[in-house]
């Protein structure tokens, strides 16, 4: 029997990258997303697929399904900080209520579910590389709370359905993330600097730019989630290219590799933005055999020239 797999952001940056994968390995596939934040262009191309099912459906609502459910893999939330700061109830409510409702849904369907958490259940990290077993560093009433805490009542909420109700669940911690259908509006650094550099427009560092991230490759990213979905691991596995750089030295490589007239500018740095990220991904190359395989000039070539194509 061709197994099931619902997706909720389906039409989302990694969602609809998701669907994409699933489709190619022969699933059936049930996207839902509301369009806050996702695009249907990122999934007009799948539309005539006859095992892709598209809904448009609001994820903290009830919604049942007919058909049997294998696997549901829970991606809906606005994810970059310009956008929880726009949505800020709609992350909230989509980290709670909607990981409450695909909860129940895997319940129902005896479904395997897994949850997209996030690097920033660290907050502002105190250890670094951050392992899973950090407990982090959350201002939660600040502007990224929204995202934080939502993320964190959703590993929560996990983990009592897995506890209590033996729901078969999984929690991937995603670290930053790069690749083709970023939203070139979401304020992230990937996207802005890239847009930034190929219309020769100033580069916009916030702060000193001396604050780390590690990027990853979005094809990467999907390979470790899919070797966690059909592992046993029933804890939370980081996830993410622990290549490590400062903001500075990321605008200048994109500078470099855009051939860009781009000047650099500095502005002021978003309240608690967290100083340094890099994951660490022990466990899941020991656990998953997983580790990232794409460089970080291949990735953002890629990246680079589908933004060419896309502006
Ligand atoms: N950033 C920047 N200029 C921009 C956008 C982002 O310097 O135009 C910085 C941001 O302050 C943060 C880093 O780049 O330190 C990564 O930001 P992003 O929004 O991509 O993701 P985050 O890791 O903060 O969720």
């Amino acid at each position: 029997m061709t197994k099931r797999v619902l997706i909720t952001g389906g039409a989302g940056f990694i969602g609809s990258h998701l669907c994409r994968y699933f489709l190619e390995k022969g699933y059936n596939v049930i996207a839902l997303d509301n369009f806050i934040t996702g695009k249907k262009e990122n999934i007009k191309s799948l539309l005539n697929h006859k095992q892709f099912t598209f809904i448009k459906h609001d994820i903290t609502k009830p919604i049942k399904f007919k058909d049997r459910i294998n696997y549901i893999l829970h991606f809906a939330s606005p994810a970059s900080p310009i956008d929880y700061l726009q949505y800020p109830i709609q992350t909230l409510k989509v980290g709670a209520l909607g990981t409450y409702i695909c909860l129940g849904v895997a319940l129902s369907h005896k479904a395997r579910m897994l949850l997209a958490s996030t690097s920033e259940v660290y907050g502002d990290p105190l250890v670094h590389p951050q392992p899973e077993s950090y407990w982090g560093h959350v201002n939660p009433i600040g502007p990224r709370g929204v995202y934080d805490e939502a993320k964190r009542y959703a590993e929560a909420i996990t983990m009592a359905y897995q506890r209590y109700h033996k729901v078969d669940t999984r929690i991937v911690r995603i670290f930053n993330t790069y690749g083709e259908r970023m939203r070139l509006n979401d304020g992230r650094a990937v996207p802005n600097f890239i847009y930034q550099a190929l219309h020769n427009k100033a580069i916009t560092v916030y702060g000193k730019g001396d604050q780390t991230r590690s990027f990853c490759y979005v094809s990467d990213l999907v390979e470790g989630i899919y070797s966690l979905l059909l592992s046993n691991i029933k804890t939370p596995v980081n996830i993410g290219n622990p290549f490590e750089m400062s903001i500075l030295e990321f605008a200048k490589k994109i500078k470099e590799m855009t051939s860009s007239k781009s000047r650099i500018i500095f502005k002021d740095l978003p309240l608690d933005d967290p100083k340094i990220r890099k994951p660490d991904i022990s466990l899941a190359k020991k656990k998953l055999n997983w580790k990232p395989v794409v460089s970080f000039e291949t990735g953002l070539t890629r990246t680079i020239d589908w933004f060419r194509n896309s502006i």
